[in-house]
C-alpha cells in the first residue's frame, strides 16, 4: 500500500476536500500534513487574532482526523524544504493538496515544492478546489469566459467526505504547536470567534434558514447587517467549508422560497462570484497584491501624514461613523461592507492616504482578511482599479450616519463617549456643541482636494485605454 501526504493549507476540512478525497479513492495509508510558515506568520499583514482563529480551526481538524482514526501532524519552516522532506521521512511516495493563490508566494513555494518532489521521485498532485481558472491572460477573468466557468465549477459534484481513514505511525513525530505564544506570536486582544467545520455548517444553516430573508436591505445598515450576514468570511478564508458547498446548499434553498426571499438568495451568491472573480484576477495579476491595477496611481503625491494615518487606525478622526467603524474592527474583527467601504473612502480620498496601508490595516484586524478581495476592494474603493469609470464613489462620513445608523445605536456602542447624544447630531457632533474629538480634516474641502489630484489621472488612464 503506498503512502500518500495530504498536505492541508487553507482548506481546514474533511468534506469537499478534493485531495483528501483522491487519496483515500486510492486506498492509500494517509498522513495529513500542516506546516506553519514563517513567512506567513511574520508576514506584515499577519494579525493575531486571525492566527488564533486558524488555530481553532486546526484544533478543530485534529478532533475530526482523531475521530476517523487518523492523526494531523503540524510542522514548521519553511515550506519548500518541510514538505519534500516530511514526504521523504514518512516514506511517501506522492504528496497531494488543494491549489490555493491566495499570494504571489504561495504560487513560487508551491512550484518549488513541486520541483523538490520530482527531484525525490515523489509525485506532486494539485487538486483545483476553487472554481477558478489557471491563471493565464485577461481573457480568463474576463465575465464572459469566468461567469459560466463559475457556475459550471460551483455545480459539480463535492468530493465525499471520509468515514474513516487508516491511523498515521505513531513515530511520527507532531510538534507541539497549539498556541499563539508557541508560534512566536503576541496575545490577542480581539473577540474570539468559534472555528471549526461545524460551526461553518451552523453559520450555513442559521443563514439559509432566517438571516438570509432581508439580506439585501441590511447590507447598508450596521446594526441590521451584523443580524443578517452569513458571517462565513473566516471560514471561507481557512476552508472549513468550501464556496461549492455554501452555493450548493443556497441554490437548493432557492428552489424552496418564496420570490423576495429568492432575490435575496440571489444577491448572496453574486457576492460568492466576486469573492472569486477578485481571487481570478489575482491568480493572473499578482503584482496587484502590493501595487495598483492602474500603475499611473502609484506615482501620486499622497499624504504621508503618519498622524491622520494613526488617527483612522485607532478610531479617533472625529468622525462618529468613522470611529465606531474602526473600533469594531479593531476589536471584533469584522465590519459590514457598506461601513468598510465608509472607511476606506475616507482613508484614501478625506485623507488621501494610499491604499496599501488602509489594506495593511485591514488585513491586520480582519477575521476574514483575503488579499484578493481585501486589496481589490481596497483599490476599487481608492479609485485606482477602473479604467472605464471615470468618477470616484466617495462616502459622506456625516450623511451617512442617516441611512447607516439611523438610530446610533452602533455608534453609541463604539463611541460610550458620545452615550446619550441623540442620532441627529451623531453625524457632526462639532456643529451641535456636543463635545467630542475635532475632525481631523473637513470632509468637503478634503474630498475636494483629494479629487482635483485624482481626478486628471483618472481621466489621462481612461484616455490611453482609449487610444490603444
Ligand atoms: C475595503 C473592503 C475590504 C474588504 N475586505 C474583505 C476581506 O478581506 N475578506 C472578505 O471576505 N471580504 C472583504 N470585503 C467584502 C465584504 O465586506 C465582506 O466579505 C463581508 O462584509 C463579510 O461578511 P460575511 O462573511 O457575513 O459576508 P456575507 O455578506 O454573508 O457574504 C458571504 C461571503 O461572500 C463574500 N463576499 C461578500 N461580500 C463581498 C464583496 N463585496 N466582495 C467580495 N466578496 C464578498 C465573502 O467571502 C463573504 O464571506 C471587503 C470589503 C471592503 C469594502
Amino acid at each position: 500500500m503506498r503512502t500518500i501526504v495530504v498536505w492541508f493549507r487553507r482548506d481546514l476540512r474533511l468534506s469537499d476536500h478534493p485531495a483528501l478525497a483522491a487519496a483515500v479513492a486510492e486506498g492509500a495509508r494517509i498522513v495529513p500534513l500542516f506546516v506553519f510558515s514563517p513567512y506567513l506568520l511574520t508576514h506584515p499583514e499577519t494579525g493575531s487574532g486571525r492566527v488564533q482563529f486558524m488555530l481553532g480551526c486546526l484544533e478543530s481538524l485534529r478532533n475530526n482526523l482523531r475521530v476517523l482514526g487518523s492523526r494531523l501532524i503540524c510542522r514548521w519552516g519553511e515550506q519548500a524544504e518541510v514538505v519534500p522532506d516530511f514526504a521523504r521521512e514518512v516514506g511517501a511516495t506522492a504528496v497531494y493538496w488543494n491549489a490555493d493563490s491566495e499570494r504571489a508566494w504561495r504560487t513560487a513555494t508551491d512550484c518549488q515544492v513541486v520541483s523538490a518532489l520530482q527531484e525525490r521521485s515523489i509525485e506532486a498532485r494539485c487538486f483545483e478546489v476553487e472554481a477558478l481558472l489557471p491563471a493565464g491572460g485577461p481573457e480568463s477573468y474576463a465575465l464572459k469566459h469566468f461567469t459560466p466557468h463559475w457556475y459550471g465549477a460551483l455545480s459539480l459534484p463535492t468530493a465525499p467526505r471520509p468515514t474513516e481513514l487508516p491511523a498515521v505511525d505513531e513515530r511520527i513525530e507532531d510538534a507541539p504547536l497549539r498556541t499563539l505564544a508557541d508560534l512566536g506570536l503576541p496575545p490577542s486582544d480581539q473577540q474570539v470567534l468559534v472555528a471549526g467545520e461545524r460551526e461553518a455548517h451552523r453559520l450555513l444553516s442559521a443563514f439559509v434558514a432566517t438571516k438570509a430573508r432581508h439580506y439585501l436591505k441590511s447590507l447598508s445598515v450596521a446594526v441590521a447587517a451584523t443580524e443578517s450576514t452569513s458571517r462565513l468570511g473566516p471560514h471561507l478564508k481557512f476552508g472549513t467549508i468550501s464556496v461549492r458547498q455554501v452555493y450548493q446548499r443556497v441554490q437548493s434553498r432557492i428552489g424552496q422560497v418564496d420570490s423576495y426571499q429568492k432575490r435575496n438568495l440571489e444577491g448572496f451568491i453574486s457576492r460568492l462570484f466576486w469573492r472569486d472573480h477578485f481571487g481570478q484576477k489575482l491568480r493572473n495579476l499578482p503584482r496587484c497584491e502590493s501595487e495598483s491595477y492602474l500603475q499611473a496611481f502609484d506615482e501620486v503625491n499622497w499624504s504621508t501624514r503618519t498622524d491622520h494615518y494613526q488617527a483612522w487606525c485607532n478610531g479617533q478622526t472625529g468622525y462618529p461613523l468613522v470611529d465606531a467603524s474602526m473600533r469594531c474592527l479593531n476589536r471584533t474583527g469584522w465590519l459590514p461592507f457598506r461601513l468598510r467601504a465608509l472607511c476606506a473612502t475616507f482613508h484614501c480620498i478625506d485623507l488621501l492616504l494610499p491604499w496599501q496601508g488602509g489594506a495593511l490595516h485591514f488585513m491586520q484586524k480582519l477575521m476574514d482578511a483575503d488579499v484578493a478581495i481585501d486589496h481589490w476592494q481596497w483599490q476599487s474603493h481608492a479609485g485606482v482599479s477602473n479604467r472605464g469609470r471615470q468618477w470616484f464613489r466617495v462616502y459622506n462620513p456625516i450623511a451617512g450616519v442617516e441611512k447607516i445608523d439611523p438610530k446610533g445605536e452602533f455608534i453609541r456602542q463604539w463611541v460610550p463617549e458620545l452615550e446619550g447624544v441623540s442620532a441627529a447630531h451623531l453625524g457632526a457632533p462639532w456643529r451641535h456643541e456636543v463635545e467630542y474629538l475635532p475632525p481631523i480634516v473637513e470632509h468637503e474641502e478634503a474630498r475636494r482636494r483629494a479629487l482635483a489630484v485624482l481626478e486628471p489621472i483618472k481621466r489621462r488612464c481612461s484616455q490611453a485605454s482609449d487610444a490603444s
